[in-house]
């Protein structure tokens, strides 16, 4: 190891070999403060040519690398394990913006940009990048590449995977490969790109990306329609999507116990209705009009949904301004949820026809194994993906009760998979997961998978014991 970081200090300079106790604590905890990891050293390069030498000396020495962006991840996969042998890679520092083409409608970036300046910069060249997520203050593209996130834009545009035309990427060989195009179109065999995107830096390093634009809505309003059930909710969704088509671009589901979290939490928060009501849905307008083209197109289609009794109440939004009060109470509830204490997290996608008859079979069942357990039950409706997470009963330990983590995971992931679903829909597998992902993937998938990682990554330096 002494060698191994000798060499990387000739590589990056001192100043960008951590290696304190210090320094390199804040790489090792992860965003959910559920697990603390060791390292050798945190290692922060500043080209792609750097990253190169970083992984092909990591191949030389034998040296075990996790891939680090902005540390958000929620699924233990940024973090090493607890043996001490691995170094942290750190993107943080390629952070550039490299070129925008508003013609193409393309932007080319460094991995280690964070979301928000990348939703920034294209903005500013009058370009929308849709990809949004409560943590876009701090992750980062090549994190949301790797976990292919989701986030809240996803039923009009699409995971991450579907805003990346290309990449670029070191591979455990500590060979770049240059795969930067800006194509819509490229059928030339093996797609490469889409193995590593959702890889979890499981196959390679990614140093930079070809990312999608869009034209910018002139306008984009929120409501926030109280409903009896998640059924009607369903009823909602369709009603919404014959009415305004393509301009639908937000369609999130919280439930009551959502929105209490929220206001304990947050009391400075907007509080929309007067009383409460069993489930609320936030929809989410564009215009490529203008802010009164949206407004009048909501109205209309909230007006039917009251006619029709499948909304009983809603707040329609009246300028960007207040839609962005709405939002913040879809966006703290996992901020509310982490300062309420420890819960199991389950991220969660079904067809979405079916979602209703899953909360109705599957909610009883975790009440009869774990009397009084809280449902905070949320998510993306829109895209069939729920945020199924259960906290304490009132007055159990949080260290009580997530030593009941794998039970209840048996009874979500076992009705997940009897309702046709997926164990993960947005936040990956990382090492929380990896023994879920083995006991629900058949033989013939995951022999498939080992054979890829085996193939690209024989020496398995490349973020060991993440997804497989
Ligand atoms: P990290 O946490 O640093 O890393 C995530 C994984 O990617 C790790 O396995 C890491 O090794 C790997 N990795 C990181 N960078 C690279 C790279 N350059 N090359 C190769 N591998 C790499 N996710 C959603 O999908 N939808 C949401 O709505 C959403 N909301 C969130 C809200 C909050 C408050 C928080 C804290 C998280 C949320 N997440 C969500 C999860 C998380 O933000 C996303 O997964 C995000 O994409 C991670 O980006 P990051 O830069 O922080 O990655
Ligand atoms: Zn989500």
């Amino acid at each position: 190891m002494m060698a191994f970081l000798l060499h990387c200090r000739s590589l990056l300079g001192d100043a960008h070999v951590l290696d304190t106790e210090a320094d390199i604590a804040p790489f090792l905890t992860d965003w959910r403060g559920r697990f603390t990891g060791k390292a050798a050293a945190v290692l922060r390069p500043g080209s792609v040519e750097q990253v190169a030498a970083l992984v092909k000396a990591c191949a030389r020495w034998r040296v075990p690398l996790v891939p680090q962006g902005g540390n958000t991840g929620l699924v233990l996969g940024s973090v090493p394990d607890a043996s001490g042998t691995a170094v942290v890679l750190s993107l943080a520092r390629l952070n550039a913006i490299r070129q925008i083409d508003a013609v193409n409608r393309t932007m080319t970036v460094d991995a280690g940009c964070i979301l928000q300046q990348v939703q920034e910069a294209a903005a500013a060249e009058g370009c929308l990048f849709p990809l949004s997520l409560a943590a876009e203050g701090s992750c980062t593209i090549g994190g949301n590449l790797s976990t292919n996130a989701g986030g809240t834009a996803v039923l009009r545009y699409g995971n991450t995977r579907e805003l990346c035309l290309g990449l670029e990427v070191v591979t455990p060989q500590g060979e770049i490969w240059s795969g930067l195009r800006g194509l819509r179109k490229d059928n030339t065999g093996y797609d490469l790109r889409d193995l590593f995107i959702g890889a979890e830096g499981t196959l390679g390093v990614i140093t930079g990306a070809v990312l999608k634009l869009y034209p910018r809505p002139k306008a984009s309003i929120t409501a926030l329609a109280a409903l009896p059930s998640p059924a009607d909710a369903l009823r909602l969704l369709v009603l919404m999507q014959d009415h305004c088509g393509a301009s639908l671009t937000g369609f999130e589901l919280m439930s009551r116990y959502c929105l209490e979290l929220v206001a304990r939490q947050f009391p400075q928060l907007p509080k929309p209705f007067a009383d409460a009501h069993p489930q609320y849905v936030l929809l989410e307008l564009s215009s490529s009009e203008s802010e009164q083209h949206a407004v009048e197109l909501l109205e209309r289609a909230i007006g039917a949904a009251l006619e029709r009794e499948v909304v009983t109440d809603a707040v329609v939004a009246t300028s960007e301004a207040q839609s962005a009060g709405l939002w913040q109470l879809r966006e703290h509830i996992p901020l509310a949820q982490a300062k309420a204490g420890k819960n199991i997290k389950h991220d969660i996608s079904l067809p979405v026809s079916r979602i209703a008859d899953f909360i109705a079979v599957t909610a009883p069942q975790l009440q009869a194994a774990f009397p009084g357990c809280q449902l905070v039950c949320f998510g993306h409706l829109g895209d069939g993906n729920l945020h199924f997470n259960v906290a304490p009963p009132e007055g159990v330990s949080n260290e009580d009760f997530l030593a009941n983590q794998d039970k209840v995971n048996r009874v979500v992931h076992d009705s997940v998979v009897a309702f046709g679903g997926s164990i993960s829909a947005e936040h990956g597998i990382g090492a929380l997961k990896r023994d879920e992902l083995a006991h629900y993937k058949s033989a013939v998938e995951l022999n498939m998978m080992r054979a890829i990682k085996a193939a690209l990554d024989p020496l398995g330096i490349m973020n060991p014991g993440k997804i497989l």
